[in-house]
């Protein structure tokens, strides 16, 4: 048996992968096993179903499908895959996410509206409205839930019920709230969410996943093929007949998520999203505290991410202060708006508040060490 030793303990606020438990970590150190054995086929078959239940979708009206890459795959699959032949994709676009898909749009030459908002703003729903009646031809709508480059949390269940008076298939992309902010994938009008496993859930990189409506996705079998490895029909169809992922699956990193599922499943549901909370307003207060300026609203944020703005402190250096804290175990990250300099603090993974409260110690010493003043500073 293996000695299993504590591994030195990162604070992760990025944006993910997230800080892990030793048990995931630990769930990876398996005997080797070929991904075709029956037995790897049967956990396989456990994962899916579980990814499921976390969006509390009815197991015969919605499947999920894995696939091996990072979150991006995910977007590229549903975008490829879900718009039928003759129609255009609308991307409701107030960030760097929602921007990736309407490249994604771009690089496979599909048409497509990218529908620009300012990214410290909501969507305008009679805009989005106006769009869909204006361009009947529209098949697919597409949004990112919390707009992870900013946080701002985006009003899904709205956007999904206009796709669906307007006869689209909306698909979200929730991989900054999938298992932490509590979503349900019927009530919230979705058709398609996806995530990958080192965020909300808490495990390993390599395993993404999107999950959806079963009818539409068979109605997508005669849809045209844009790509041969990220075609989410012929993913879903060879599940289905072998229980199996058609190339090789991330065994390992498999293995690590079935264990983050079972620490999910134990957690539950609302005591993970309350500890989020906690984390998310002791990030709030620590800012607030150290005078830091908010980039969104505080009513609009997803409460996962926070995006603060760069003080006007001639010391101020980001990657010096990143540099002082990531020595000491806390990793901070820079913000995704081309408009502003900002960077973020995020609530994802398993931490705490006293975690934070043990942040902030080292980030008001890093501050001090780079002559920072304390409030930092801002022109207006
Ligand atoms: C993290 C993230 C992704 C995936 O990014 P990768 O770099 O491919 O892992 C996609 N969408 C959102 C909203 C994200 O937060």
């Amino acid at each position: 048996m293996l000695e299993k030793e504590n591994v030195k303990r990162n604070i992760l606020l990025n944006p993910g992968p997230s800080t892990t438990t030793d048990t995931v970590k630990y769930a990876q150190i398996v005997p080797d096993i070929c991904p075709r054995e029956k037995e790897f086929g049967s956990l396989m078959k456990g994962l899916r179903e579980d990814l499921v239940k976390i969006v509390h979708g009815d197991p015969e009206k919605y499947t999920s499908v894995l696939f091996c890459g990072s979150g991006t795959l995910n977007i590229d699959v549903c975008i490829n895959s879900l718009l039928p032949g003759g129609k255009k994709v609308l991307v409701i676009n107030n960030g760097a996410y929602s921007a990736r898909a309407a490249e994604i749009c771009e690089y496979y030459g599909l048409p497509h509206i990218n529908l620009c908002f300012p990214v410290d703003q909501r969507p305008d729903l009679a805009v989005i409205e106006h769009t869909l009646q204006s361009n009947p031809d529209i098949g697919l709508v597409h949004t990112t839930h919390n707009e992870t480059g900013t946080g701002i949390l985006n009003p899904i269940r709205e956007i999904g019920d206009l796709a669906h008076r307007y006869g689209a298939v909306f698909t979200v992309d929730t991989t900054s709230t999938y298992a932490m902010r509590p979503i349900h994938i019927e009530h919230d009008n979705i058709d398609f969410c996806m995530a990958s496993a080192q965020k909300g859930l808490m495990a390993m990189t390599g395993l993404s996943f999107v999950i959806g409506n079963k009818a539409l996705l068979e109605k997508s079998r005669n849809y045209p093929k844009r790509s041969y490895y990220c075609n989410l029909y012929l993913q879903y169809e060879f599940f289905e007949k072998t229980g199996e992922m058609h190339f090789t699956p991330p065994v390992q990193t498999i293995y690590a998520a079935i264990q983050a599922l079972k620490e999910y499943w134990a957690e539950g549901e609302e005591a993970k999203w309350t500890r989020h909370t906690r984390v998310f307003e002791a990030i709030h207060r620590g800012l607030a505290r150290l005078g830091f300026k908010n980039v969104i609203k505080r009513e609009w944020q997803a409460g996962l991410v926070v995006s603060a703005v760069y003080p006007d402190d001639p010391n101020w250096d980001f990657d010096r202060i990143h540099d002082y804290c990531y020595d000491r175990g806390f990793t901070i990250y820079p913000g995704k708006i081309s408009s502003t300099n900002t960077f973020r603090l995020c609530a994802l993974g398993a931490i705490d508040e006293p975690d934070i409260r043990d942040f902030f110690v080292v980030f008001e010493e890093a501050l001090q060490a780079n002559r920072v003043s304390i409030p930092v500073m801002y022109n207006q």
